[in-house]
């Protein structure tokens, strides 16, 4: 399991670092960044993908396969 960012799509409005503060944070440009994927469970993970309103996050299973993005 992976997260990948779309980082021309995140529009810093910080929705994922609110669900799983562990694992995203803002840069000082506001775009997010993942700190440690594995500190939050999958479950939490694809609710904060699916919670960013620019489709930003893509959650990929371990052979890359796109669960959310
Ligand atoms: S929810 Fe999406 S748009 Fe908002 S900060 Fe996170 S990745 Fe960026």
């Amino acid at each position: 399991m992976q997260v990948r960012i779309r980082h021309g799509a995140c529009c810093g409005n910080a929705e994922c670092v609110e669900i799983a503060p562990a694992v995203f944070a803002l840069d000082s440009k506001n775009k997010v960044v993942v700190i440690d994927d594995e500190a939050a469970s999958l479950e939490l993970l694809i609710e904060a993908a699916e919670a960013c309103p620019c489709g930003a996050i893509v959650v990929e299973d371990d052979d890359g396969n796109e669960l959310v993005g």
